[in-house]
């Protein structure tokens, strides 16, 4: 038997699909032949690195500017997409924001600033694919989160006092919405990364001490490449997948777990 991915005739939105993890995930999903709809918050390069995707691969790739966390717009959205670039198969929330303070900093604002776009963003468009693929009854929706191993342990020497729980809450979003979307056969699952080197974590790229030290807490003794992530979304949304729901997979080079 040949184990390969097939992902053709889908369409995938993946939320911060232009850099990062998320950019990876873009590269894997066209490199199984799906189409790929990019949205992002403020690059400007955005739509130039989705066209060089699309022909890289030889797929429709094409990116839109929206916040996740504008409820309204990404519902519009997904059904631009789903007639522009075709009817969407898979959904990956992966977008988020992550800025570190003292707890004793942390206002309202900042609040609202990470639970906007990390758990609001994750289940506005979560919410908008399930409702198209509910009114064409499509019944092999696909939805991954792009949560944290920080959703599960807290980080030592890190101040994430409410990137933490929104990841939290990514999880338990995860399996909530896996149950009662089930009937519907639509599966959703997270992949949890540990470090990956990213502009969310730009000190770790730049600053080789501080990347040895989280290095040495893995088993792998190094941190991850954005493209070590990818590869487990675009399983999750293969048909080789089809039996796994309402769970996580955990690639983090054996982070805290000796
Ligand atoms: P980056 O900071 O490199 O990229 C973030 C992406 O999200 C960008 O594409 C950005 O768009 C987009 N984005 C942010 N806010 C919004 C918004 N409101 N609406 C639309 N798009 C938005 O992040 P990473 O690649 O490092 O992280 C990706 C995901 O992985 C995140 O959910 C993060 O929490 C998670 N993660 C990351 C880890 C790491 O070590 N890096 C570890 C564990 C989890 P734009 O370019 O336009 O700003």
């Amino acid at each position: 038997m040949v184990w390969q991915i097939d992902l053709k005739g889908k369409t995938v939105v993946v939320t911060g699909g232009n850099r990062g993890i998320g950019l990876a995930i873009s590269e894997q999903v066209a490199q199984a032949g799906a189409h790929v709809a990019i949205i992002y918050r403020s690059s400007q390069d955005a739509p130039e690195v989705a066209k060089k995707i699309g022909e890289k691969y030889g797929v429709h790739c094409e990116a839109y500017q929206a916040d996740v966390a504008d409820q309204a717009t990404i519902t519009e959205l997904f059904k631009k997409i789903y007639f522009d670039v075709g009817p969407i198969g898979g959904v990956v929330c992966n977008a988020g924001i992550n800025y570190k303070k003292d707890a004793l900093e942390y206002t309202k604002e900042d609040f609202d600033g990470h639970f906007g776009p990390n758990v609001w963003g994750v289940f506005t468009c979560a919410q908008a694919a399930q409702k198209l693929w509910k009114e064409h009854d499509y019944r092999n929706g696909r939805i991954v989160f792009v949560s944290s191993v920080s959703g599960t342990i807290a980080n030592k020497g890190v101040k994430q006092a409410f990137y933490n729980p929104t990841k939290a809450a990514v999880n338990s979003l995860a399996q909530t919405l896996a149950m009662e979307w089930a009937e519907q056969g639509t599966l959703v699952n997270v992949l949890a990364p540990g470090y990956v080197l990213t502009d969310m974590n730009a000190s770790l790229r730049d600053d080789k001490v501080e990347r040895e030290k989280i290095a040495a807490d893995t088993m792998l003794n190094r941190v991850s490449e954005p493209h070590e992530q990818a590869g487990t979304v675009v399983f999750l949304l293969s048909d080789y997948a089809s039996y796994i729901t309402g769970t996580q997979m955990i690639v983090d080079g054996g982070l805290h777990h000796w």
